[in-house]
């Protein structure tokens, strides 16, 4: 189908005049509004006709690639399917049609769910309390790293000032630490892809407010130190953070709270299969282990006498009513559908799937650390190097087989990171299919790499330039033709 047909804009489809509703006659009358109200000149608006916008949109929506459309293997993003019953869930009119602001008592339901949602992931992360408020995992890294900081102010300790990240970290646990008022610390990895415990003993000190690791890590490996890095950021004052976005491959395993963490968030658009991507809608629940309940921030949803009441006795809070409800929904759905027999099977499977990738694609692709990897694992480009094919040209070749691109370019720990998560939810055919064409294209960068340097050449557009895209975005439409 050319989308062209259609115009790219709905701006060039525009005719003069054209309309694309009737409204009746109105019974009111002219009213006039105030003069300071009143534009200048009309609204430059596009004025087409109804079958025209649909066609435009549904053709737009077309060039859109979901997790429903196909295999979507992208790397510490967790694209799981998101079963259609969460949805329906979410819609339903006695939740959907709620307002924050109405009375306890008329929504005892909907404070029930999100009562057993905090309940639900204390219980998946062996911590004591979660707030569902903040609305992604980035904003959860702020709120946790917040609670970090209430602890040692409230204990008369205001010297802790840095945090300690590993340099596999994910982007946003620097970034959130830095809009927290934190100085970020990097603890660097050792050649096999974990923390370097011999140099975070020498960053330890009383101005360490604590440290910030992701396990499974970004490289997919798990962080065997654990208990170790735990026992020497606590004797010297600092508390763990675990950054949970990606609870996946822990499901079923391990808990957070049973390894010595005292602050995590999750998120729910990642493990707990909601949809996301393209910026939202997300959900970041922080839970705390034992003891640190009170710095949690309001509301919080507790539960006396059979009746669920909103606490709000907290001063800390970072968002109005109950954070991304819909998504909390979508995620409690899940949870029980699934039930705790089953979302136990999640972690293992999801390791399955991709050590099975893993094994099958490493003689073409780099695997830059050997060993055992869980639910993601990083290639570093192709194996030959002498192609001149890069990590970029495969994943756009991808493109043209129907596949969604892995994660590129990260971590940044190799030149050519390709990183690959296939999540619990695939079957094996599809899998396979993946491997194939992942073969397939090794074989085209030694035989005809100008085609896979040339991909892609099935989308409505080809490669487009990441950087000007990057520094010069064009968001607005400039009516050039009509200034002309
Ligand atoms: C996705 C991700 C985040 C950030 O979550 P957002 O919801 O995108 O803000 C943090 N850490 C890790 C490891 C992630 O994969």
């Amino acid at each position: 189908m050319n989308n062209r047909l259609y115009g790219n804009l709905i701006f060039e489809l525009s005719h003069k005049g054209r309309k694309g509703y009737s409204l009746p006659e109105d019974d009111f009358g002219d009213y006039e509004l105030p003069e300071s109200l009143r534009r200048s000149h009309d609204a430059e608006l596009p004025e087409c006709d109804e079958l025209t916008v649909v066609r435009h949109y549904t053709n737009l929506s077309g060039n859109n690639f979901g997790v429903d459309n196909g295999f979507y293997p992208l790397g510490s993003c967790t694209m799981k399917y998101n079963p259609v019953i969460n949805e329906e869930i979410a819609a339903m009119p006695a939740i959907a049609n709620l307002h924050p602001l109405q009375p306890e008592a008329t929504c005892q339901g909907a404070l029930e769910a999100l009562y057993t949602m905090q309940k639900a992931l204390s219980s998946i992360a062996g911590l004591s309390e979660f707030t569902l408020n903040p609305f992604a995992g980035a904003h959860g890294e702020l709120t946790g790293l917040m609670i970090i900081r209430a602890y040692h102010h409230n204990r008369g300790d205001d010297k802790r000032t840095k945090i300690i990240v590993p340099d596999s970290a994910h982007g946003t646990n620097p970034a959130s630490a830095a809009v927290c008022g934190l100085e970020v610390i990097e603890v660097k990895s050792t050649p096999d892809g974990l923390v370097d415990i011999e140099n975070l003993r020498p960053l330890l000190d009383e101005t360490v407010a604590g440290m910030m690791m992701t396990n499974p890590n970004t490289l997919g490996l798990f962080e065997h130190g654990i208990p170790e890095i735990a026992q020497l950021v606590h004797d010297c004052g600092g508390l763990m953070y675990y950054d949970g976005a990606n609870l996946n491959p822990m499901l079923g395993v391990c808990r957070p709270g049973d390894m010595g963490f005292d602050v995590m968030h999750t998120n729910l658009h990642k493990t707990f299969s909601t949809p996301h991507g393209g910026g939202g809608p997300g959900s970041g629940p922080v839970g705390v282990r034992k003891g640190l309940e009170e710095l949690l921030p309001s509301p919080h949803i507790k539960k006396e006498g059979g009746r669920y009441t909103v606490d709000n006795s907290q001063e800390m809070s970072i968002s109005s009513f109950f954070g991304n409800f819909a998504v909390v929904l979508r995620a409690l759905s899940y949870i029980l559908s699934l039930g705790k027999e089953n979302i136990c099977r999640v972690g293992p499977l999801a390791t399955l799937n991709a050590t099975y990738i893993k094994e099958q694609l490493k003689d073409d692709y780099l695997l830059p650390i050997s060993g055992l990897s869980k639910h993601e694992f990083v290639f570093d480009g192709l194996r030959d190097k002498s192609t001149g094919v890069t990590t970029m040209d495969v994943a756009k070749r991808l493109l043209d087989y129907g596949f969604h691109a892995p994660t590129i370019y990260f971590p940044l720990l190799f030149h050519e990171s390709m990183m690959i998560e296939p999540t619990e939810s695939e079957s094996l055919e599809t899998i396979d299919g993946f491997i194939d064409t992942m073969h397939k294209i090794a074989k085209e960068a030694i035989e005809q790499p100008e085609t896979v340097k040339s991909a892609p050449v099935s989308t409505p557009i080809g490669r487009v330039d990441d950087v000007l895209a990057a520094k010069h975005p064009i968001v607005t439409y400039r009516q050039l033709k009509a200034e002309e």
